[in-house]
Order: structure tokens, then C-alpha cells, then sequence
């Protein structure tokens, strides 16, 4: 057990960071905060925030730093991630957003920033072949051999691509990344926080690799 370890895992989209991170929420009982699932959350529900998201995700761009800082802010400071530490995914993804965390966890920093790395071209056909639970958010891959429509497991919604896995979007993702996230593993590397771990290995190798390294942080 890890009592209060407060985790970021970075990654480009589609390297299995969300899978890997649901694992490891539920094998350390921490919170897993993923602020692409808050957003596409604040989606459904048709908030005023989540309205303004939309429109900005399937173009493939990125949420405005100051609305992504304060929801994490706001999250971060609830009694589950304040007792039990928490799993940061999709957050930070540019260098501002991580000097803001930097500054909300002052008190009780970050124990360990993983990169979980996977190239480019590898990362471009897993996003095209990932499907969504439109009610729940579970997350599935697709085959080719599903039956249509396909109907997700957990809840009974219908399961399909997400709005912005579209080539373009996604190219465009990637292309972000790049610019703007790549240099947090600089950034990161930098103050001796950061561990990369191979995200091309079978599944169940890339978590035993993240149990590895985040028991050997503590
Ligand atoms: P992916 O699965 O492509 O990694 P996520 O599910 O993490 O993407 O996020 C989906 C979209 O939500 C992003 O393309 C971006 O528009 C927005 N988003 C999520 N996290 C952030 C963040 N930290 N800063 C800005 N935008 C974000």
C-alpha cells in the first residue's frame, strides 16, 4: 500500500495511460483524476462549462489554462484526494499548467511524475481503433469483430468512437503534444521527479513497471 502518493502519469494520447491509471486507482484505492473524463463529464451534463468544452475538444484543441487549473484546483482540494493522494491524467499537458500545480501542491507535493512512452505511430492506430461508452465512459477497443450496435457491458449504453478520435482531430492532438506537453518531460526531468517507463510492453508488463516504480518512489 501507498498511503497518500500523489502521482502524475503523461503520455501521448493513446498510450494506454487511461487503462493503466483505472488499474492502479483500484489496486492503491487512490482517486484517479482524469480531466478528459471531467470534461467529457461537464459534456453530458450540458453544463455552461462543459458546453464551451466541447466545441473546443473536437477541434482538437486545448481547454484555456486557467479553467483547466481551477478545476483541477477544486478537485484536488476534496477530502478523497487531500486523505488518500490521487492519479493526475490528461493534467498538466502544458508547462503553465504544471507551474500552477506546482503552486497548489506546494504544501504536499508530487511524489512521482511516470512517462509512459509510446511512439507516435503506434499511438495513432490505438486512438483509431478506441470506442466509448456514450452514458458511462468505459473504455473499449475495437476489433472489427464486435457486433453493431455495440452495447457497453458496464451499463448497457451505446459503445462508439468519441467525438474528437476523428484522423484529423487526433493528428492534431498529436501534433500538440509535441509543442506543448513534451516539454514537461524537460521540465520534470529537470527536478529528478520523472521516470519514463516503456508503454509498448503487453499491458499487464506496463503495470507491473508502474507498481515498480511508484512503490520504489515511496
Ligand atoms: P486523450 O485521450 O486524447 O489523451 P483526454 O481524454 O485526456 O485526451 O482529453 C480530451 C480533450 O480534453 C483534450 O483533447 C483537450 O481538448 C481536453 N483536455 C483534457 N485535459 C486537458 C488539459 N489538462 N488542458 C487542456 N485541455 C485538456
Amino acid at each position: 500500500m501507498i498511503p497518500g502518493a500523489r502521482l502524475i502519469i503523461l503520455g501521448r494520447q493513446g498510450a494506454g495511460k487511461g487503462t493503466q491509471c483505472v488499474r492502479l486507482s483500484r489496486h492503491y484505492v487512490v482517486p484517479h483524476i482524469s480531466t478528459g473524463d471531467m470534461l467529457r463529464a461537464a459534456v453530458r451534463e450540458g453544463t455552461e462549462f462543459g458546453v464551451a468544452a466541447k466545441e473546443v475538444m473536437e477541434q482538437g484543441r486545448l481547454v484555456s489554462d486557467d479553467l483547466m487549473v481551477g478545476l483541477v484546483d477544486e478537485r484536488l482540494g476534496r477530502l478523497d484526494a487531500a486523505s488518500r493522494g490521487y492519479i493526475l491524467d490528461g493534467f498538466p499537458r502544458t508547462v503553465s499548467q504544471a507551474k500552477a500545480l506546482d503552486d497548489i501542491t506546494a504544501d504536499r507535493p508530487i511524489h512521482v511524475v511516470i512517462d509512459l512512452d509510446v511512439p507516435r505511430d503506434v499511438v495513432l492506430a490505438r486512438i483509431l481503433a478506441r470506442r466509448v461508452c456514450r452514458d458511462c465512459g468505459t473504455n473499449y477497443t475495437a476489433t472489427g469483430a464486435e457486433r453493431q450496435p455495440w452495447i457497453c457491458d458496464v451499463c448497457g449504453g451505446d459503445v462508439m468512437p468519441r467525438d474528437d478520435d476523428t484522423p484529423d482531430a487526433v493528428n492534431r492532438r498529436l501534433d500538440l503534444y509535441e509543442e506543448q506537453t513534451a516539454p514537461l518531460i524537460e521540465f520534470y526531468g529537470n527536478t529528478d521527479r520523472l521516470v519514463v517507463v516503456d508503454g509498448t510492453l503487453r499491458p499487464d508488463s506496463v503495470f507491473t513497471a508502474l507498481t515498480e516504480v511508484i512503490e520504489r518512489s515511496r
